[in-house]
């Protein structure tokens, strides 16, 4: 826990070997700690042959050439671009700043685009992330809440995980547990097959400090972002 002048606090599971060592074990994205040992461009060449495999098996033919360079755009967008939050070197550096303005009160980024991949079906997870915090003495530049969320939103992931994640990290960077994290999203896995449920979304939430003990403050933040 935290006071709320703003103190960061001494982060009881930091492992500085481990992927992920800045969150605690149960919320650390499941990576082996050899994920990084391979070169990118190595890693690129991998994924194609794998992807090359899948699509032969399905019996498209390569020689076409609108599929011939699908298995490396494929690969290529697995490690720059959808999971690229993987990479302990894609975390965001949280910059504070000195609160000046002595300002107090909660402060709502909302509808930040949430861009994820489910880890059971690998495909998209789409949605808007709503992110408040109240400052202490420091605050933070606004986009920095933006790319914490980006970072990991950005790995095969479940919702549950990816909302606490943000909301642990955002509470350590902060230097505050006063910390609320909510995410509505849309499951492609769940459009798209299986119940094939085209309307349905999914919310979730991580509450912190303040904003898990103060019901009233929770309806603002609510109101804020229009729910
Ligand atoms: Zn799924």
């Amino acid at each position: 826990m935290v006071n709320h002048s703003g103190h960061r606090p001494a982060p009881l599971f930091i492992d500085t070997d481990a992927i992920d060592g800045q969150l605690p074990p149960e919320l650390r994205t499941p990576i082996r700690p050899d994920a990084f040992d391979t070169a990118e461009e190595d890693k690129i060449t991998a994924i194609a042959g794998h992807f090359t495999a899948i699509m032969q098996e399905l019996g498209l033919d390569l020689a076409d050439d609108s599929l011939a360079g699908t298995p490396r755009r494929v690969a290529k967008m697995y490690v720059q671009e959808w999971f690229a939050g993987l990479n302990p070197a894609a975390r965001p550096e949280v910059k504070l700043f000195d609160n000046r303005y002595e300002y107090h009160e909660m402060l709502v980024e909302r509808d930040i685009t949430v861009f994820s991949c489910c880890e059971h079906h690998f495909v998209p997870i789409m949605g808007k992330a709503h992110v408040a915090y109240i400052p202490g003495n420091q605050v933070v530049g606004l986009s920095k809440l933006n790319r914490v969320v980006q970072y990991y939103a950005r790995r095969p992931q479940v919702q549950e995980r990816l909302t606490r994640q943000i909301g642990y990290e955002l509470q350590q960077s902060l230097g505050t547990s006063d910390v609320a994290v909510l995410i509505e999203a849309d499951h492609l896995c769940v459009m798209s097959r299986g119940v094939n449920d085209a309307h349905s979304s999914t919310i979730t939430a991580d509450y912190g400090g303040r904003f898990a003990t103060d019901e009233t403050l929770r309806r603002e933040f609510m109101r804020q972002i229009g729910k």
